[in-house]
């Protein structure tokens, strides 16, 4: 069964976000990592163009999380939450995020894209030239690096692929070398 089958038959048909029938489609929850269906939402075309267009995002749409904030889905409440952060200074969505519950790791995906946070409180990183990494994206070595608890050394120019960001600090991302998960400060890759 095709993702958006199964999602059809989870969500009986309907956005899971707002309960409209029509023009659904697969959203896959960003940073797309696992993707499948413990990774997306079935939601409506409204939904989705506002979740992706800020500027265009209208309130009183999202009163419908009144009720799918409920969901037993992580991937609706992950998106839930980050809409209710993006409105908190409406009020009432400041009233349903004090109320919403999620998982530590729920909560860590949910903050995964910064939504809600002032720009000056948002962890940004940056690789030496300045672009900004993401979850996901490759990168390659600039320079060799030991890898801390082994005699290992990565080799310049090594790629690092499917990078993952340290939420807490900005110089951290994290990245498999050859088996080794090991944590590389930003300053030394560069995006790919
Ligand atoms: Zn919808």
């Amino acid at each position: 069964m095709s993702v958006l089958e199964e999602l059809t038959n989870r969500s009986g048909n309907t956005c899971e976000l707002c309960g409209a029938t029509n023009e659904l489609n697969v959203y896959e929850v960003p940073p797309v990592s696992t993707g499948g269906i413990d990774g997306s939402i079935l939601a409506c075309a409204t939904c989705t163009g506002q979740i992706e267009n800020p500027e265009t995002t209208d309130a009183n749409h999202w009163r419908c999380l009144n009720d799918s904030m409920w969901s037993e889905y992580d991937a609706v409440k992950v998106v839930a939450w980050r809409m209710l952060s993006r409105l908190k200074s409406e009020g009432w969505p400041k009233d349903l995020l004090d109320m919403i519950y999620l998982e530590p790791e729920a909560l860590n995906w949910a903050k995964a894209t910064g939504e809600g946070l002032a720009e000056s409180e948002k962890i940004i990183h940056r690789d030496v030239n300045g672009v900004i990494l993401e979850n996901g994206d490759s990168v390659v070595l600039i320079k060799d690096l030991k890898i801390k608890g082994s005699s290992q050394v990565a080799k310049q120019g090594t790629a690092v692929r499917r990078i993952s960001l340290d939420r807490e600090n900005a110089e951290y991302i994290e990245g498999k070398v050859g088996p080794t998960m090991t944590v590389i400060i930003t300053k030394y890759v560069k995006k790919i």
